[in-house]
């Protein structure tokens, strides 16, 4: 049993854009739906003449109705100002890839989403959640970094009219790492669950900062030199205070270094004396306490430093540094096993040329 999913757009605001589903009977099978779902788009189109089709495929109805979709929730952290929390977990078929914060900020005229999600269906649940509480039309899309999932949901907000705004290096670090973040999300949650999901590069890139204006209400927008990755921007709100951080700052899930440790650590001394409302972090929840929330993190990166050091020092080999430095953060991060010796790869690679 297959039903299409449509996507559409309303012809007096193109810019406003949602998904029908269209059940097509016990009987249809996905060999059918492909071949006669234009057709049944098409009528359905023809029957509503202030809707424009955009897109049509072919899904099944409880797997695109089960999960994380039926239970896709925001928070209002500050007024106009809407967070979504990831899972801490591996992207899967169950989860679709919702594995980390996103959110959007209304202002008096547009919206701005900051981060996509890790996939189409999840772009989509948080496009549903914004027209709940407004009709304005998105006019920025703003991807905080590279990673999938952030960006992998993108063209959903890009289809509905977004300008996509990344850090000027997120293009080349996007255009040669597309085919593998998409083929990767493909495997881990499956064709059904990717359906939609696309790299997108940024329209327009952050060289130091820019504002962007959503009617009153002005957004910092600042490119960070290599921490994280080599493509970090933060989203500040002049209105309340609020500071997207990215993967900047991680709470609870283990850190994930994808970039340089002691140019980390350097953006996390700046960004530590920010006069901050709170901080809305790429994994974990919403800090009220900065820069106390940020702590563990950085405690961590510093003592991965420290560790690091001294086994190089000690002319200890990578693999021998993977499996004992750092073990006794275990019991303080969630992923541990999965981000952990990662970092200590990456780090050791930065630091034995100090
Ligand atoms: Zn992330
Ligand atoms: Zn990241």
């Amino acid at each position: 049993m297959y039903e299409l999913l449509l996507a559409v757009c309303i012809n007096a605001n193109p810019a406003q854009c949602m998904e029908r589903r269209l059940p097509l009977g016990e009987e249809m099978n996905m060999m059918r739906c492909m071949r006669e779902g234009l057709v049944h788009a098409q009528k359905w189109a023809d029957a509503h003449p202030d809707l424009e089709l955009k897109q049509w495929r072919c899904v099944k109805p409880q797997e695109a109705a089960a999960g994380p979709l039926e239970t896709f929730s925001v928070t209002e952290v500050a007024k106009g100002v809407f967070v979504h929390r990831g899972q801490h977990a591996i992207p899967s078929a169950q989860n679709l890839n919702d594995t980390s914060n996103i959110g959007f900020i209304i202002g008096g005229d547009s919206v701005a989403v900051i981060d996509a999600g890790g996939s189409a269906l999840i772009a989509g649940a948080l496009l549903a959640q914004i027209r709940e509480v407004t009709d304005k039309p998105v006019k920025y899309l703003i991807l905080t970094h590279m990673h999938p999932d952030h960006v992998l949901g993108a063209k959903v907000f890009k289809d509905a009219g977004a300008t996509v705004i990344g850090h000027k290096k997120l293009d080349r670090a996007l255009k040669a790492r597309a085919q593998t973040y998409e083929d990767n999300l493909k495997r881990l949650i499956g064709d059904a669950g990717y359906a939609g999901s696309a790299i997108i590069v940024p329209d327009e890139g952050v060289t130091n900062s820019r504002e962007i204006d959503l009617g009153g209400r002005v957004l910092v927008l600042q490119a960070h030199p290599t921490a994280h990755t080599d493509n970090d921007l933060t989203v500040f709100d002049k209105n309340s205070g609020t500071l997207f951080l990215g993967d900047l700052v991680f709470a609870g899930h283990t850190p994930a270094l994808d970039g340089s440790i002691l140019g980390w650590l350097k953006v996390m001394d700046g960004l530590k004396a920010r006069d901050v409302t709170s901080v809305v972090p790429g994994h974990g929840p919403v800090l009220t306490d900065w820069p106390d929330g940020a702590m563990p993190m950085v405690g961590y990166l510093e003592a991965l430093v420290k560790s690091l050091r001294e086994s190089i020092a000690k002319g200890e080999t990578m693999s021998k540094a993977i499996r004992t430095v750092g073990d006794e953060h275990r019991d303080d991060w969630v992923l541990f096993d999965e981000f952990h010796p990662r970092n200590v790869t990456a780090a050791f690679k930065e630091l034995e040329w100090e």
